[in-house]
């Protein structure tokens, strides 16, 4: 995804709409039939004051295990975002030309594209979550017998009712209580 900046100062601080689909590579998850995931962002960008605004949001589906009840299952994650890019002008230092950098937290970009690319990668990569459910309540696999309880139930017991434990039970209070 680029921006043409000239495009944008043209629209005088107005705020323009784009639309892109982004493919991501690298990422580790993979989408409907091995893809990589595409991130569909909607965004408005402005040109206020040698400044890029944007603001707007993505969403991408992958596939991924639950990690209660390990069932292969699809996800949607999406995001909202505002950033600001600072337009370095002729014969300012820093930033290459179509790329870019950052210095002091803050977002530089040289020339007339500003490609976004590479910003909305490592915004899929930092909002990939760690663990992922199917659902809220999953209720996962049973630890005893490996039932995916979301779909029957089990008759193991619980652990602190089941009877294997009961004897050493009795030889732990037995012990403690000699001393
Ligand atoms: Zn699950
Ligand atoms: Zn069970």
């Amino acid at each position: 995804m680029e921006l043409f900046i000239p495009d944008l100062k043209k629209a005088k601080g107005r705020f323009l709409k784009f639309y892109a689909e982004i493919k991501v590579s690298g990422s580790g998850v993979k989408a409907y039939q091995d893809n990589d995931p595409v991130l569909k962002v909607s965004l408005q960008a402005a040109y206020v004051n040698n400044r890029v605004l944007i603001k707007g949001n993505w969403q991408a589906g992958f596939l991924g295990e639950c990690s209660r009840c390990l069932e292969q299952t699809n996800f949607t994650l999406r995001e909202s975002f505002a950033e600001e890019f600072i337009h370095l002008q002729a014969g300012e230092g820093g930033g290459t030309a179509g790329n870019i950098s950052e210095k002091d937290e803050q977002f530089l970009f040289k020339g007339e594209l500003l490609k976004l690319d590479e910003y909305f990668r490592q915004s899929f990569f930092l909002s990939l979550p760690l663990k992922i459910l199917c659902h809220e309540d999953c209720k996962g696999l049973c630890p005893i017998c490996g039932q995916n309880k979301n779909k029957s139930s089990c008759s193991c017991t619980d652990e602190s009712t089941d009877q294997r434990w009961t004897p050493l039970k009795h030889f732990i209070e037995k012990d403690s209580g000699g001393v």
